[in-house]
This record gives C-alpha cells, sequence and structure tokens, in this order.
C-alpha cells in the first residue's frame, strides 16, 4: 500500500485535504494505494508556486528551454522499463502498451525542442512609411490540463511539453484512477533541469477541477476525456474567462469496401478494436463491411481471432490485452454487451463467461464480437471503451459513409480499400477529424495535430503540432515608427493605406 500526494514546488508533498480514492490493481482488483483529492488551498498553493516561478522561465531563453526536454527525452528513454511498470500496475495495460503511451508522449517532447524555430513569428518591414510591424507570441502565463485514465503519460506530455516550452507554468490535473506516472514524469522533468513551480502536479477529483475552472491566474485549460465532462470543463473555463480545449468521448469506425485485402482488414480491427482493452479514444468500435458478401468473409475471418485473443495481467509478457481499468467500467460494459443481445444484435464471440485462473476478482472480459448492429442500437450510439467490436452491414458505400457523417462523434475514421478514387472521396466527404487510408488508428505524428470534429472536441486548436503553440501562446502586434519617419502635425482621421 502507498499514499500518493501531490508534486507542488519541484517536490512531492502529502495530501492535506484528508479525503482520498482508492487506486486498484486492475488484474487483481486489490486496492493497491491512496491518491489525494486536493482541497481549493491545495491547487492555490501550486498556482502560487507557478506564478512565482513563471516570469523567469518566460524570460529564459528559448533554446535553453528546448535543451529541459532534449535532458527529459533521455531520461525518459533511460528509465523506459521502470516507467512501464509503474504505468502498467495502475492501468492494466500489456507492459509494451505501456511504452507506446510513453513513446507516443516523449515524440511530443522531442517536437517541442524545436520550440526556437516553432515559437518564431512574422515581421513586416516597411508597412507604412518607416513604419515595421511585428507579431510575437507569449506566453499565457499558467495553464493547466486534466487528463484521463487511459493514457495516463502521453496525454499529460501531450499537454505540458508545449506549454512548458513556450514559457508558461503548469498544472497538471492527472486522473484519480492512474496517478503515480504523471508525479514520476514531473520529477524527471525536474532533474532535466526544469526549475521549481514550473510543472505542479495536483491529484483530485470534480473539486480540484472546479478550483482550476475558477482560479482567476490560469488563463488557458487543457482537457481530455469523456464528452459530458469535456462540454462542462469548456463551458465552464470560457465562462470565467479562459482560453480552453476540450476533446470527449469517440466511436470510431472502419468501411471496409469489397476490394479490400481482408487479411490486412481483420489484422487492423484485432489491434485497433481490442488493443488496451478497447480503452483508447481511438479505438475501432464499429467495422462497417459494404455488401453482405464482404460481411460474411470479414465475420468469417475475425471470429476465430477474437476467440483466441490471448488475455492476461499486464505481467503477462504474452497477453494482447489487459483486463478494464475498474469495476465499475467493467459493470457498465457487460451491461452495454447484454443490451446489445437485448436489443437484437448478433454475439458471435461471446467474451462475457471469461475468466483467468488466479485473477478472478480482476476486470477482466473476454473479446466480444457482434453481428447485424444497428444504428438504433445503444451499443452502436454509446462509446464502450471496452474490447467490443460491433459491424454494422452496408448495402452500399454511400451508405457505410453515411453511418460515420451520422454519428455524433467524430474523432476518427478509416477506410480499408485498394480504389484510390473512393478512398479520396471518403477523405474529402467525411465529417470527421482524422482519418485513415488502410491505416485503422489514423493518430497524426507529434508535428501535425490531434483532435476530432462534432463532440469529440470543443475549441479551435488541436494538441501537439503546430496548433499547441498556437494555444499556448498569445499574440501580440507591435506597431513600430521611430522619429526620423514621423512627418507633420496631429492626424485625427484613422490612418489608411490608401
Ligand atoms: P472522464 O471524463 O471520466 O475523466 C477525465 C478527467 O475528468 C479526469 O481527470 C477526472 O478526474 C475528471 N472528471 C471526472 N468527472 C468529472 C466531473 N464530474 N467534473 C469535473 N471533472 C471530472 O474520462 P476517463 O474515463 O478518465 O477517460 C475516458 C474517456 O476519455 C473516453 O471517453 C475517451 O474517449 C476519452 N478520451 C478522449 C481522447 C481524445 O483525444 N479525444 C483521448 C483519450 C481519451
Amino acid at each position: 500500500m502507498y499514499e500518493l500526494g501531490h508534486f507542488i514546488d519541484g517536490k512531492r508533498v502529502a495530501g492535506k485535504s484528508g479525503r482520498v480514492s482508492n487506486i486498484f490493481n486492475p488484474a487483481t482488483g486489490e486496492v493497491q494505494g491512496t491518491v489525494a483529492l486536493a482541497s481549493d488551498a491545495e491547487l492555490a498553493a501550486a498556482v502560487e508556486s507557478a506564478k512565482a516561478a513563471q516570469p523567469k522561465w518566460a524570460a529564459t531563453n528559448p533554446q535553453r528551454r528546448a535543451r529541459v526536454f532534449m535532458k527529459f527525452v533521455e531520461l525518459l528513454n533511460a528509465n523506459m522499463n521502470e516507467l512501464a511498470e509503474i504505468l502498467s500496475r495502475e492501468h492494466g495495460k500489456t507492459i509494451e502498451d505501456a511504452k507506446g503511451d510513453l513513446i507516443r508522449g516523449l515524440e511530443v517532447c522531442e517536437f517541442v525542442i524545436g520550440i526556437p524555430h516553432l515559437q518564431k513569428s512574422e515581421f513586416t518591414e516597411g508597412a507604412g512609411p518607416g513604419i515595421d510591424m511585428y507579431s510575437i507570441r507569449q506566453a499565457v502565463g499558467i495553464g493547466a490540463g486534466i487528463t484521463p485514465f487511459n493514457f495516463p503519460a502521453m496525454i499529460p506530455m501531450w499537454m505540458f511539453a508545449p506549454a512548458i516550452a513556450c514559457g508558461n507554468a503548469f498544472i497538471l490535473k492527472p486522473s484519480e484512477r492512474d496517478p503515480s506516472i504523471p508525479i514520476r514524469l514531473a520529477e524527471l522533468m525536474i532533474e532535466a533541469g526544469l526549475p521549481a513551480g514550473i510543472l505542479n502536479v495536483v491529484n483530485g477529483d470534480k473539486g480540484a477541477v472546479d478550483a482550476i475552472l475558477t482560479h482567476p491566474d490560469i488563463a488557458a485549460v487543457s482537457f481530455v476525456g469523456s464528452t459530458p465532462i469535456a462540454r462542462y470543463v469548456y463551458g465552464t473555463a470560457a465562462m470565467n474567462g479562459k482560453r480552453a480545449q476540450c476533446f470527449g468521448g469517440a466511436k470510431n469506425h472502419m468501411i471496409i469496401m469489397p476490394d479490400a485485402d481482408m487479411d490486412q482488414a481483420a489484422n487492423a480491427l484485432m489491434g485497433a478494436g481490442y488493443g488496451s482493452a478497447g480503452e483508447r479514444c481511438m479505438a475501432i468500435s464499429v467495422a462497417v463491411p459494404v455488401g453482405e458478401e464482404t460481411a460474411n468473409r470479414l465475420i468469417e475471418k475475425l471470429t476465430p481471432m477474437v476467440e483466441s485473443l490471448r488475455i492476461g495481467p499486464y505481467t503477462d509478457e504474452k497477453a494482447d490485452m489487459g483486463p478494464v481499468v475498474t469495476k465499475e467500467a467493467e459493470q457498465r460494459i457487460r451491461s452495454l454487451i447484454d443490451s446489445g443481445v437485448e436489443q437484437g444484435a448478433k454475439l458471435v464471440v461471446d467474451g462475457r463467461d471469461f475468466k483467468l485462473q488466479g485473477y478472478e476478482q480482476g476486470h477482466f472480459i473476454g473479446g466480444c464480437l457482434f453481428d447485424h448492429v444497428t444504428p438504433d442500437m445503444d451499443i452502436y450510439k454509446t462509446e464502450i471503451f471496452g474490447p467490443v467490436l460491433s459491424v454494422v452491414r452496408a448495402k452500399n458505400y454511400e451508405e457505410a459513409l453515411d453511418l460515420p457523417m451520422k454519428h455524433e462523434y467524430g474523432n476518427g475514421v478509416a477506410i480499408y480499400t485498394r480504389d484510390g478514387d473512393a478512398a479520396r472521396d471518403f477523405a474529402s466527404r467525411i465529417n470527421i477529424g482524422m482519418v485513415g487510408v488502410n491505416v485503422p488508428i489514423p493518430v497524426p505524428l507529434a508535428y501535425h495535430s490531434f483532435g476530432g470534429w462534432k463532440s469529440s472536441s470543443f475549441g479551435d486548436l488541436n494538441q501537439h503540432g503546430t496548433d499547441s503553440i498556437r494555444f499556448w501562446t498569445r499574440t501580440k502586434t507591435i506597431t513600430e515608427r521611430w522619429p526620423s519617419g514621423i512627418k507633420g502635425g496631429a492626424e485625427f482621421v484613422i490612418p489608411t493605406m490608401k
């Protein structure tokens, strides 16, 4: 048993609120530790530390800021095994998948090593007689990030790396399910040379989130989690005068055209549907084969593959996927599977009875495969966030395209085909933020930006890529003229370029 507090002003501190939340081991169902839930005063202490440190950090030249990330990347690589173990122990995902989580975060840290170039801005010589005009991108001041359980290393890094590289101080409020890894990352940032107070980790629940959203000294908030909370955070942050980008849930479809390579499509669906037990915002949860014959071939290929999924605790090196995160998540997923059966979908592979010897209290669910799912069913409308793939049969391409187009969510989508015309038409017409052509989980790399459309995202700037530099900075435009360029007396008419 361990007790996790916060990370404020460059060091670990114990929680003082007297409120804690249990941290479970998803494979055994046992409580392995507790995490403190911050009070308003604890959040305020983190903001004070950030406020004291931020001006000097913003004035530190960008090459020096970049060097902290160079060293941090080195430390991440050197400590990869230890970090993956910390992450998997609380999340439940396999060690290799935990390394992927860390590496996708590390890649954004590599991207921001380019901050001297990324934060450069525009200059116009001679915008008017003797007038030069330039824009600069200054840090917003103090930024905050609120993150979900499913990528407890990657998403914090997606937020704090660009925010800090731009000269901001940052307050991270991680998920209370797997809070150890963010604190370890903050320690490594200090080891890499970051001044105390620039990265604080405040653990907590809704109380800590509300304290962030109403604190007058926090200028910008980034959120990733479920859609109802994303909507709430976006609205509350805006009402309190903060800049906000909030990313929500998903229901990602994969269209399989009759000409697709069926082996490739089935392999892609296995990884994208069941990897990390389906607990990914870019998981494929709906497969849409076009035509009855394509659908029959797909079900025939997938069925034995889903039946033979290897499921185990993170310590099982051969496991394809682990348990889901909590008992509540497991119960929610099970009740959605039951609803699918009740509402008439065909449960081709039923993983509900899966049991692992020695881990009977773990939150395991076997892989489930539904066929003949229709858009009115709850399993189609809801983000299940578990190892459940639904097959919706479409008569033709237009009917297939219509499904993700009309769905509430718009995070990711994919098409499998050999037909360039169909792929191009699909990428152009679809109303979804991230599109894969023969790529099942089209998560853009660090130097492009990540974000969905519709109910998957609120706000207008995405994560990482150049969007993140814009989000974490404010533009200031300076118009200057020197005495030798000033002619004549007072002017009472608005200056124009006529
Ligand atoms: P969640 O919404 O339950 O929690 C996210 C964060 O919000 C946590 O830090 C949590 O403490 C906080 N929170 C929870 N309830 C709150 C409340 N009532 N008021 C204020 N704050 C609250 O999400 P989760 O279960 O941790 O993560 C899974 C969800 O995240 C899925 O919907 C998934 O699709 C989504 N997600 C989206 C993306 C994306 O980029 N779009 C990426 C990863 C995960």
